[in-house]
């Protein structure tokens, strides 16, 4: 294994600006005491929480990247694709991000009328009170709010029974397109990576146009190691980012202390005869 492959590197997490539960300060704080070497502050459609995440892994010594996650539809589905690296002060990024975010609110209140259809009343304004940005309703809040009013156990019940295609509270949304995604991160300096490919149903002729149209839009990683991947995924998306020639990102995609089973800079090191993301992003690091 190369020794650039072994940095703790955590680049892919959510704070309240998105639909995490910590601080941006907290978030860096954690990841520090949990041994994060290089840091990346990843949340949903927004980078309002750059400078601050930013400032912070400065305060604990740890190097930065910039980041954020980015909701795409591509064949039907929702794909994210990760930007690190890029300038976050772009503004063809900050109005695509704004651009992609703007139809949260509608979405929401859609939602919660399918949800009262089957007897969940005011879930819409139960879900705001978990919100830490009002432009970036998710149905993690919504969530989070039937799981406080006892409706479901967890956040995953929640997804299952309501919150997911076919049940009462899911709203079908078109996101940014594949390739204006990765073209907002790769004119801001960044560089796109495609977001834990195994939570996807895609074919396996999707999944294949997925990787070759994102790298003919200039797209150059892939998650292979997230909290989101079993250890047979590591190997199987190892391959794929060989196959392609994908350069290779490690996140624990960590959004809660309650919630989320990976903690951050918990997960094991990118596997060996791979190209580390950071390596392509030496001169981007804070
Ligand atoms: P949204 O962008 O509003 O569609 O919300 C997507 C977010 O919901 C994801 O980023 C996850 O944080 C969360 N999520 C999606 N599926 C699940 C699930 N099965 N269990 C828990 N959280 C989920
Ligand atoms: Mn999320
Ligand atoms: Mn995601
Ligand atoms: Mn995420």
């Amino acid at each position: 294994m190369s020794p650039k492959n072994i940095l703790n590197a955590d680049l892919h997490c959510h704070s309240v600006v998105s639909d995490g539960t910590l601080t941006p300060e907290a978030l860096a704080e954690r990841a520090s005491l949990n041994g994060v070497e290089l840091w990346a502050l990843t949340d949903h459609d927004e980078i309002g929480g750059q400078a601050r995440a930013a400032a912070a892994a400065r305060s604990h010594g740890m190097r930065y990247l910039t980041g954020t996650e980015i909701s795409v539809t591509f064949a039907g589905q929702t794909v994210h694709i990760v930007g690190l690296g890029f300038d976050a002060s772009n503004p063809a990024m900050h109005q695509g991000l704004m651009a992609t975010r703007g139809g949260r609110g509608q979405r929401a209140m859609e939602m919660s009328d399918g949800l009262a259809a089957v007897g969940i009343r005011g879930a819409y304004e139960g879900a705001l009170t978990f919100v830490g940005n009002p432009e970036l309703v998710s149905r993690t809040h919504f969530a989070r709010f039937l799981v406080e009013t006892g409706v479901c156990k967890d956040t995953n019940e929640v997804f299952r029974k309501y919150l997911t295609e076919g049940k009462p509270g899911y709203v079908p949304h078109r996101w940014a397109s594949l390739q204006n995604a990765v073209s907002w991160i790769t004119g801001a300096g960044g560089v796109a990576v495609i977001a834990h490919p195994a939570r996807y149903k895609f074919t396996p002729n999707e999944e294949y146009a997925l990787f070759s149209e994102f790298k003919a839009h200039g797209g150059l990683g892939v998650e292979v190691v997230t909290g989101s991947h079993s250890t047979q995924e590591y190997v199987q998306y190892a391959e794929t980012a060989r196959e392609f020639g994908l350069a290779a990102s490690r996140g624990s995609d960590f959004h809660s202390p309650d919630e989320s089973h990976t903690d951050l800079g918990t997960l094991p090191f990118l596997p060996g005869g791979l190209q580390p993301v950071w390596e392509l992003l030496e001169d981007r690091i804070q």
